[in-house]
């Protein structure tokens, strides 16, 4: 049993200020000295997890490999450290809530008055405390900004347990804004103090400050908000806008923040080696030649969407050194274009997850121009269905081929519920969520790419590939390159006669990261090269 010490990381002013990373960057500068850390994200809302919010709302929905439907963070946490996240990871109110009121309910509180306090705070309290021993430290990040009302059990029960543990056992750190006001050419501290002013009245002195803003801090402010907010000049750190976020951890260390932590947790560390991750860095700061890769999704107006992929392929570029730019294409409005203007600067074509009807026959039309015209083509999940139903309806001529998520009554359903598949009504989920085992064929693109038999990648989606049409597309051209073998399902397939055109069935880009790109991703990226120097010539 390790003695593990814990850091518990809130915000204040706004929200959107890169608390996320911060925490993930923080994991990562600890695990280069040799530590072991988890990151839990405890969010304040209601909903049991976000699985069921729109994209719109809330942003990706990250899976893991046990299955959690959790908040983008933790693919954050998962990219820039060591950590493998889990249903433990992530907590809401309204799964703390929900545990709560299935123990009332029991009879667990022996005739008590269930109240917030202590209930739901001890509820999470025990939530954080659930790997305690398992590693050296864990990082706490508290979701939302002080002041709200929704926050404040969790921030209680934080306090508690800062209290209940031994000095230099836990730290709270605290991200604020420092705004850079034009018109009188000044950073402004004030809205620091107050949000430090929210967190003390509840009873919470942070020992360290994490300053975004738009330039570095000056020391005169750094001196400022350090005798405004009863801290030590080294205790404010400045957090200035950075071009990629990978260059944060390095930027935190350098600003003394590593070895400040380890003085307040009283820990010595074991080694100091940011070598690799210095490596990349680098190399993302020296990428020159640019590949242009359209998204075609529905939810292409909100950036944290599609978070992972487009983190995904970042790395699949920085390892082929490109710089790849996105051209995001709302697949809703590709039925009134031409599409061959709509993708003239294109050099691969990705149609990524999604659910519901809206925008499918954009997609459609869209896997049809990439397969006519040898664009390299990469459909994620959602992005996979079409590609089959697509090929299906225009290649083999069967025109109303469909998936039941979108037409109920089409006599060709080309995608199924798993349960009317099987023929079991009742699953326990009715989505397939998590790591899934996958055989690959030998002889394939696929095969060639991951350069092994048996993959495991994350599933989260309801329907499946109708066995009944399994003839029409192999004859056809299109080979099944990967099956879940449990149950074989397909899991992925690719054109024959096509430079680069491939489906899956899962979301490979939960589990890319910037020194271990996905195999795919990395592929893809490079027939975006090939492509771009083939339409020159
Ligand atoms: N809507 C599809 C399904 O549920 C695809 C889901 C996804 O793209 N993640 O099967």
């Amino acid at each position: 049993m390790l003695k593990t010490k814990y850091i518990f990381i809130t915000g204040g002013v706004l929200s959107a200020l890169g608390k996320g990373v911060a925490a993930a960057s923080i994991g990562n500068i600890l695990e280069s000295y040799g530590f072991t850390i988890s990151i839990l994200k405890l969010d304040p809302y209601l909903n049991v997890d976000p699985g069921t919010m729109s994209p719109f709302q809330h942003g990706e929905v990250f899976v893991t490999d046990d299955g959690a439907e959790t908040d983008l963070d933790l693919g954050h946490y998962e990219r820039f450290t060591a950590a493998k996240m889990s249903q433990q990871n992530n907590w809401t109110a309204g799964k703390i809530y929900n545990n709560v009121i299935q123990k009332e309910r029991r009879g667990d509180y022996l005739g008590k008055t269930v109240q917030v306090i202590p209930h739901v705070t001890d509820e999470i309290k025990s939530a954080i405390m659930i790997m305690h021993g398992k590693y050296d430290v864990i990082l706490v990040e508290i979701g939302g900004t002080v002041g709200d009302i929704e926050s404040l059990p969790f921030l209680e029960a934080i306090r508690q347990i800062g209290l209940e543990l031994k000095d230099n056992d836990s730290i709270y750190i605290h991200l604020t804004l420092v705004p850079f006001i034009k018109t009188a050419g000044e950073l402004k501290t004030k809205p620091t103090q107050h949000s430090v002013k929210g967190l003390r009245e509840i009873g919470i002195q942070p020992h360290i400050l994490l300053c975004r803003a738009e330039i570095s801090l000056p020391d005169d402010i750094k001196k400022k908000i350090a005798l405004f907010t009863n801290l030590k000049f080294e205790d404010v750190v400045s957090a200035p806008d950075v071009k990629a976020i990978y260059e944060i951890p390095l930027i935190f260390k350098k600003e003394g923040l590593g070895s400040n932590i380890l003085k307040k947790l009283n820990l010595q560390k074991k080694k100091d080696d940011s070598e690799d991750w210095e490596k990349f860095v680098n190399r993302v700061k020296n990428l020159k030649e640019e590949v242009v890769i359209s998204i075609v999704g529905k939810y292409i107006q909100l950036n944290d969407s599609y978070k992972s992929l487009y983190e995904a392929l970042f790395h699949g570029g920085v390892e082929n050194n490109l710089k790849v730019k996105l051209d995001l294409v709302e697949s809703e409005d590709l039925l009134k274009c031409d599409l061959s203007e709509t993708f003239k600067h294109s050099n691969a074509i990705l149609i990524p997850g999604g659910f519901g009807i809206r925008g499918i026959e954009g997609m459609i039309k869209a896997v049809e121009y990439a397969r006519i015209n040898r664009v390299p083509f990469f459909g994620i999940c959602l992005g996979m269905q079409v590609a089959s139903i697509e090929f299906i309806r225009n290649f083999i001529a069967i025109k109303d081929a469909d998936s039941v998520e979108f037409n109920k009554y089409t006599s060709n359903k080309i995608f199924l519920k798993l349960k009317e598949l099987i023929n079991i009504e009742e699953l326990g989920h009715n989505m397939r969520l998590g790591k899934f085992e996958c055989i690959l064929k030998k002889g394939t693109l696929c095969y060639s790419i991951y350069k092994t038999e048996k993959i495991f990648e994350r599933h989260r989606h309801r329907f499946e590939f109708n066995p009944k049409f399994e003839s029409d597309l192999e004859d056809n051209g299109m080979i099944i390159s990967g099956r879940n073998p449990e149950r074989n399902l397909v899991e992925m397939i690719e054109l024959k006669d096509h430079p680069w055109f491939i489906g899956c069935q899962f979301h490979p880009e939960f589990k890319s990261k910037p020194l271990n790109p996905h195999p795919l991703f990395v592929s893809f990226v490079r027939s975006a090269k090939e492509f771009k120097k083939r339409k020159k010539l």
